[in-house]
């Protein structure tokens, strides 16, 4: 039989992986609670580093990368740190620095990732299958249990399902999610020139943080596209949803004893987290105001900052764990997807040297483990 592998969980890391290992030829399934390829449509831009960019390029098959690049948006190649007057502290990176095809930063619509993500893996990816639990067979090879009654056996079970990994659960009980006690208010601003005009020319060429009193922060992001034919517009789902549509992201971090009752908070609509912002920025610069007024509503979210504790190693076995299922941290890095990337592809290459009989299963799974600690752990992992 030749060596299969179990992935459960198709977001960010588990269909990088899986694409890793199909562009190889090792034996993959793909295991999803979703029902439907467009059931976890999410509607913001997400960031990729250099890293992050040659680890999908090594993952991906040359024609996905192509699109990959093709529907991202303008590059961020600066970072700006400004007071809450819009005041300029420091500027990082270089506004002229050439684009590169891998080694430069890109903004992705999350919707377009996912798109590109999943092309090809039609018969690898199984939706409708939750995962409740492994069990180890004779012979070293693994079941993993589902909702529906159904099971799947491998020689290596992956754990790509993200912050509230079943996976993790049973594999390491005691490694658990922290609420940091902080929490972010996001919304999306159409682009046009009157939101343009509201922000330094620094801020389409990168993004950046404005720092304010009793240590909130407000980061912000353009997301521009250089021209619009290569991603298909979906104007009716609203901006939120519309990967194919400029705009500008803002984010405000504090803490919830600052912003008062938490389950309210939770449960107000778009139009009444607008006035948390508003009153969160209080005394800030106008035109973050007025940027915040023209904020999409149905965009608008609050959600809580929630980050891993640390763990010590494990034993190498048949179960291992990719991404946030293991090293979940706050997104104000904006590196959790990068991370889940270069776990994917450290893992399937290793796997891939397993597959060619140049490694053991314990150097590639143990290998990709402590090949990604330097990375992970100043976020959350530790050894
Ligand atoms: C607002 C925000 C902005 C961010 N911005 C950035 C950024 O700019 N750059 C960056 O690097 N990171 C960013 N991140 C972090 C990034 O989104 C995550 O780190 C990344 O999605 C993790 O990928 P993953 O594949 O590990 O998990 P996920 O993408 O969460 O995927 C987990 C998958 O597992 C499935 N699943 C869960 N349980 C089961 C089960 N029992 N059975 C079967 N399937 C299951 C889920 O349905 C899902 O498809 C941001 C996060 C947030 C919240």
């Amino acid at each position: 039989m030749p060596f299969h592998v179990l992935v459960i969980g198709g977001g960010i890391g588990g269909l990088t992986f899986a694409q890793g290992l199909r562009k190889s030829g090792v034996s993959v399934a793909l295991y999803e609670r979703d029902r439907a390829k467009g059931d976890r449509l999410q509607g913001y831009r997400i960031h990729i580093t250099p890293k992050g960019c040659r680890a999908l390029h090594d993952c991906l098959p040359p024609e996905l990368y192509d699109r990959f690049v093709a529907t991202s948006g303008k590059p961020n190649t600066t970072l700006g740190f400004y007071d809450d007057r819009l005041r300029e502290l420091l500027v990082i990176g270089d506004e002229n620095a050439p684009e590169h095809y891998i080694d430069s930063f890109k903004s992705v619509s999350r919707i377009s990732l996912r798109e590109v993500l999943l092309s090809g893996l039609d018969d690898v990816v199984n939706y409708g299958k939750t995962f409740t639990r492994y069990e180890q067979l004779p012979g070293g090879r693994v079941r993993a249990h589902f909702e529906d009654g159904t099971h799947a056996d491998g020689d290596l079970l992956v754990a790509a399902d993200g912050v509230g990994s079943r996976v993790r659960k049973q594999l390491l009980p005691h490694a658990e999610r922290q609420d940091t006690g902080a929490l972010s208010v996001s919304a999306k601003v159409p682009l046009d020139d009157e939101t343009r005009s509201l922000l330094p020319p620094q801020l389409f060429a990168g993004s950046g943080f404005l720092f304010g009193p009793q240590g909130k922060t407000v980061f912000l992001a353009a997301h521009e596209f250089r021209s619009r034919s290569s991603v298909a517009r979906k104007p009716e789902a609203g901006l939120l949803m519309d990967n194919a549509a400029d705009y500008i992201m803002w984010n405000i971090v504090t803490t919830w004893e600052r912003l008062g009752d938490r389950d309210k908070l939770e449960r107000m609509d778009g139009a009444e987290l607008q006035q948390v912002a508003f009153e969160a920025t209080e005394g800030w610069t106008p035109q973050l105001r007025k940027l915040i007024a023209r904020s999409d509503l149905d965009s608008i979210s609050i959600f809580p900052l929630k980050t891993s504790t640390p763990v010590k190693g494990w034993e190498t076995g048949n179960v291992t764990l990719i991404g946030d299922a293991i090293h979940n941290m706050p997104p104000t890095a904006g590196v959790g997807a990068n991370t889940a990337i270069l776990d994917a592809q450290l893992l399937s290459r290793n796997l891939i040297e397993y597959a060619g009989g140049r490694m053991s299963l314990a150097e590639a799974v143990g290998g990709s483990r402590r090949g990604r600690y330097p990375c992970a752990s100043r976020v959350g992992l530790r050894r």
